[in-house]
């Protein structure tokens, strides 16, 4: 048995034959004295056409992967129109070179300059920049660029894919993909989760072309590619993998599905996510809205304060990418884990219950009335409702209403566009929130149930010390208490409440979700197919409480 190990950075267990793709294009020749109008113009012509392609790359790539997939084929059009990149191949043009040996040495400077820098992120970009001269190198050599050809599902090897590559690839004749280079941040590992592709990426020199033909098993979760396995671990991962396979069937047959029980009790599934860049997930696996948008991530990527228009355009993207499904924006929440140095924060010894979220937005309403007037206008290009969160006074969830009213009446005066019907909503995060549920409830459109800091601040154990293990337990009696007194108080005031901490993922506790009536769960876009199943096969009716002994 020979265990090649690398990075996991798709799950799933395939067995198949390696196949190893070998791009074959010869090396452009650094001869002068051509004509340089001649020359300038075909290059010209090449790039024109590869951004016509990228672009129509870009419209695949969204019907198989999401805006986001589509907007890297967007941003490859757009480097080839990049000044220092198409400065450098002119130079070359100017120097009497050939198109090819231009077009091949700017890709290659640039790819060495993305290649040698610090940070990870941009190192992966020399993929792209390697994608995107390729394509340019093959249409002055008049070779189309389709992906190799092969008779039966294969485990795809490469040194790496470019992620053109790997959005063109067949589902059906892809059983996984396996490379030498690229990490868990390369846009090929991106897409290949995106479309439920195994991968295993980093393997290194030592899996190389020798490996063509062999048969092997590939483990996506642990980052193995394992050939001739001895019969244990030959029954084991086949075992595993029919589990596997027959589970991710069902759950990709509930794409389109409603989220409904068999009795006929709608639980809506929707997405917990950190960013726009995770909506593509979001479509992909087919939620039925953005149940909790932690709006926290501009303010943790910048070294200042976000301003209207640059939240706004992050809000609209996410309003406008789901198409009239609900997003809901949940308002700043930083303090506690997530401190943001230029907010200039006391130093706090408690900063779990200090000044944190919402006690930060009312202490300082012109970052507050920035966010809601952002989160506003973007309201014209959706559906989206905003969410309060760690409310623990009555007063307070006034006080955001009121600066909600008069951010309306200001967009108003100045005639600017918004949904005049954004639904306002607040975490149940506190117990003190669950406490005061119904005098809460008649107040705003909906609850959601953040159990994560619920949890937290009802057993009085820090989420973030790994040391409490058991004493941190979202199931204990005293937090599931909590779940009924609010979805009692919310129902009898005739709004919807849902859960959006990770206890709602816990498919064991979906008969609990069930006997007290949540009408909505938020989950990562990984966890909606197999969620909808589960719902899918439970009769509400036969769901009690009872055992439960509240
Ligand atoms: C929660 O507390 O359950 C929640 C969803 O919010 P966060 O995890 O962002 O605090
Ligand atoms: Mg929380």
């Amino acid at each position: 048995m020979i265990i090649l190990q690398g990075q996991g950075v798709s799950k799933g267990i395939e067995y198949g034959t390696v196949y190893f793709y070998r791009r074959q294009r010869a090396a452009a020749s650094p001869q002068t004295g051509h004509d340089v109008t001649e020359q300038r113009a075909r290059l010209e012509r090449a790039r024109a056409e590869a951004g016509e392609q990228l672009l129509q790359m870009a419209e695949l790539a969204r019907a198989r992967a999401g805006d986001d997939a589509a907007e890297l084929f967007e941003t490859h059009a757009m480097l080839l129109e990049d000044e220092d990149y198409t400065g450098v191949m002119e130079r070359f043009i100017a120097g009497g070179h050939s198109a090819e040996y231009a077009a091949e040495r700017a890709g290659e400077q640039f790819e060495r300059m993305l290649a040698s820098m610090d940070d990870a992120y941009m190192r992966e970009r020399a993929t792209d920049i390697r994608d995107v001269t390729g394509r340019v190198l093959d249409l002055l050599g008049g070779v189309s660029r389709e992906h190799p050809d092969w008779d039966s599902p294969v485990i795809l090897a490469a040194h790496d894919l470019t992620p053109s590559e790997t959005v063109q690839l067949d589902r059906n004749m892809v059983l996984a993909i396996a490379t030498q280079a690229g990490s868990t941040s390369s846009h090929t590992a991106i897409l290949a989760r995106t479309m439920g592709i195994p991968a295993v990426c980093g393997l290194g020199e030592r899996f190389n072309e020798t490996y063509h033909g062999h048969e092997a098993f590939i483990v996506g979760e642990t980052g193995e590619l394992i050939f001739d396995p001895d019969p244990e671990t030959l029954e084991a991962l086949t075992e595993r993998q029919k589990v596997q396979r027959e589970q991710r069937e069902l759950w990709r047959s509930m794409v389109g599905k409603e989220d409904v029980t068999l009795d006929g009790v709608k639980v809506e599934v929707c997405c917990n996510i950190g960013s726009p860049e995770d909506v593509g997930a979001v479509i992909a696996n087919d939620a039925q809205g953005v149940g909790l948008f932690r709006s926290e991530f501009l303010y943790l990527a910048a070294g200042d304060y976000p301003g209207e228009e640059e939240q706004f355009r992050a809000y609209r993207q996410v309003a406008a990418a789901m198409e009239g499904k609900r997003v809901i924006i949940r308002t700043l929440d930083i303090g506690a884990d997530k401190q943001v140095d230029y907010f200039r924060l006391e130093k706090e010894e408690n900063p779990a219950m200090g000044l944190r979220a919402i006690r930060i937005c009312l202490e300082r309403p012109d970052v507050f009335r920035t966010q809601l007037r952002a989160i506003y206008r973007a309201s014209a290009y959706g559906k989206v409702a905003i969410m309060f969160p760690m409310i623990a006074n009555v007063w307070e969830v006034e006080e955001c209403l009121r600066i909600c009213a008069e951010v309306r009446e200001e967009l108003r005066q100045e005639g600017i566009e918004f949904d005049e019907h954004v639904s306002l909503g607040i975490m149940l995060e506190t117990p003190a929130a669950v406490l005061m549920a119904d005098r809460l409830a008649p107040l705003v459109d909906f609850f959601s149930m953040g159990t994560n800091d619920l949890t937290q601040y009802t057993l009085a154990c820090d989420r973030q010390c790994s040391g409490l293990g058991r004493f941190y337990d979202p199931h204990h009696p005293a937090v599931l208490r909590a779940l009924k007194l609010a979805a009692d108080a919310a129902h009898a005031a005739g709004i919807p409440v849902g859960i959006c901490g990770e206890l709602a993922a816990d498919s064991d506790m979906l008969p609990v979700f069930l006997a007290l009536g949540i009408d909505e769960l938020s989950v990562t876009p990984d966890a909606v197919l197999p969620l909808r199943a589960a719902i899918r096969s439970s009769t509400a009716k036969d769901c009690t409480l009872d055992l439960l002994d509240l």
